[in-house]
């Protein structure tokens, strides 16, 4: 294979033979827009660097997490200091405790349980809804992804969405027939799903900005509209911040809308940025609620690693790092590339929607607006494609497929910034040639 990154290509090789795909996660391969994927050797501040020694400005922050750049040091200090007391002691910890106080102190949630990944999170949140309402129907809205859980991958966002996926093999259908999937955005939908289904849906579980089909933002006043019809049928509000959480802003989504608003979730998940890196993600909300979880409850949910003292740790020293400072200069950073990134589509002819939400956006290439997963469907994955490589070849890592959202750091200084905005005119004019 022709290429110039030799040392990608070959560990690539290696990886195809004993990995499915050469990734362990789908999002991760080039499927999507061709080529090889890179592999990164190492990573600092905001810039990856591959095996074959080139460096890249990352807009993808591990897909979230890094919210404060890569290897930072009062996080890497903290983290070795940790791993120097041992890596896991099945036993309730230090550190598990401080998150969790941070977690309550900037949300809306009063009881926090932590898991190691989104998708435990999402899947315990929709056990204990279960468990709660003593109801078996979720509610969801095509083009959110959740994780990989059963019930919840229907219609799902991110690799699904990339790969064209509807749903996927191996899921039962009597999994899937208690899963009612609507439209984003849509009020009417909603409504109806509860005249028709109310006393048995036992939750309506949303991303609390959907990043995974791109940034979607919720229309003014919608995620107040779910919680409250939920609160009235008697089913419970779930809002994944697995993403939005400690990104968009301090409190997350939550303090966009419910906090302003005056509402709660019955239930959030996080994950991401809470675990620094880490494998961290939580699920939380009233203490109720949470009550019903053992051993003070009947529904059972646990993990060996669990609030691991290493992943909390890391953990821990981001959210306290994460400073109002920290959100202002994302804000600012998020703004000049979205907005340099439709300056050069503009400039170049090429038909564009940058949609955010708090610090985190995503640039659709289809006209806009973008409300739900159709109107995000028509995104022009040809031109996009062609708009990617051009930024990776001239050193900037954007998310290898169309309907994924852009993440920068706390690390993104003026030298990164520029680097990307030095990179957008020609990827725009590779877009419209595409
Ligand atoms: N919920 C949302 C909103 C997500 O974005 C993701 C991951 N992208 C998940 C859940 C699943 O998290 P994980 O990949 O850690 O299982």
């Amino acid at each position: 294979m022709p290429t110039d990154v030799p040392a990608s290509a070959a560990l690539f090789e290696r990886a195809q033979a004993v990995t499915p795909g050469g990734v362990n996660s789908p999002v991760r391969a080039f499927n999507a827009v061709g080529g090889t994927p890179r592999f990164i050797t190492s990573a600092r501040g905001a810039w990856l660097t591959d095996a074959d020694g080139r460096d890249y400005v990352d807009l993808i922050g591990s897909w979230g997490p890094m919210l404060l750049g890569h290897a930072h040091p009062e996080v890497q200090e903290a983290v070795q200091a940790a791993v120097a007391r041992g890596t896991s002691y099945g036993t309730p910890t230090v550190p598990e405790v401080e998150l969790a106080e941070e977690i309550v102190a900037r949300t809306s949630v009063e009881r926090v349980r932590f898991v190691s990944s989104g998708t435990e999170a999402t899947m315990s949140a929709i056990r204990l809804a279960r468990g709660f309402t003593g109801r078996d129907v979720v509610v969801k809205f095509a083009g959110c992804y959740h994780g990989h859980v059963d019930a919840l991958l229907a219609s799902a966002g991110s690799g699904l969405m990339t790969f064209a996926l509807p749903g996927t093999p191996g899921v039962p259908a009597s999994s899937t027939e208690l899963t009612l999937v609507l439209p984003y955005n849509d009020r009417a939908a909603v409504e109806q799903v509860f005249a028709e289904h109310g006393e048995r849906i036992a939750c309506l579980v949303t991303e609390a900005s959907p990043g995974n089909m791109g940034v979607v933002p919720p229309e003014p006043g919608f995620n107040a509209f779910l919680s409250e019809i939920c609160r009235r049928h008697g089913a419970l509000f779930v809002s994944d911040e697995v993403m939005t959480g400690f990104r968009v802003t301090r409190q997350g989504q939550w303090g966009l809308d419910g906090a302003v608003e005056g509402w709660a979730p019955d239930l959030v998940t996080f994950g991401k940025v809470m675990g620094g890196g880490f494998p961290a993600a939580a699920f939380g909300g009233r203490a109720e609620v949470m009550h019903h979880l053992a051993p003070e409850g009947p529904v059972y949910q646990a993990g060996t690693l669990s609030g691991n003292p290493i992943a909390t740790t890391a953990g821990l020293t981001t959210l306290r790092l994460a400073t109002d400072d920290v959100y202002a200069h994302l804000d600012r950073v998020a703004t000049t590339i979205r907005e340099a990134a439709c300056a050069a589509l503009t400039g170049a002819g090429v038909a564009h929607v940058a949609q955010s939400t708090g610090t985190m956006f995503s640039v659709f290439l289809t006209e806009g607006p973008v409300r739900d997963f159709d109107d995000a469907s028509r995104t022009d994955t040809a031109a996009y494609a062609a708009f990617f490589h051009s930024m990776l070849d001239q050193g900037v890592y954007l998310p290898p497929s169309a309907y994924e959202a852009w993440f920068v750091s706390a690390a993104h200084d003026e030298r990164a910034v520029q680097a990307v905005l030095d990179a957008l005119p020609d990827a725009a004019r590779a877009a419209a040639a595409a």
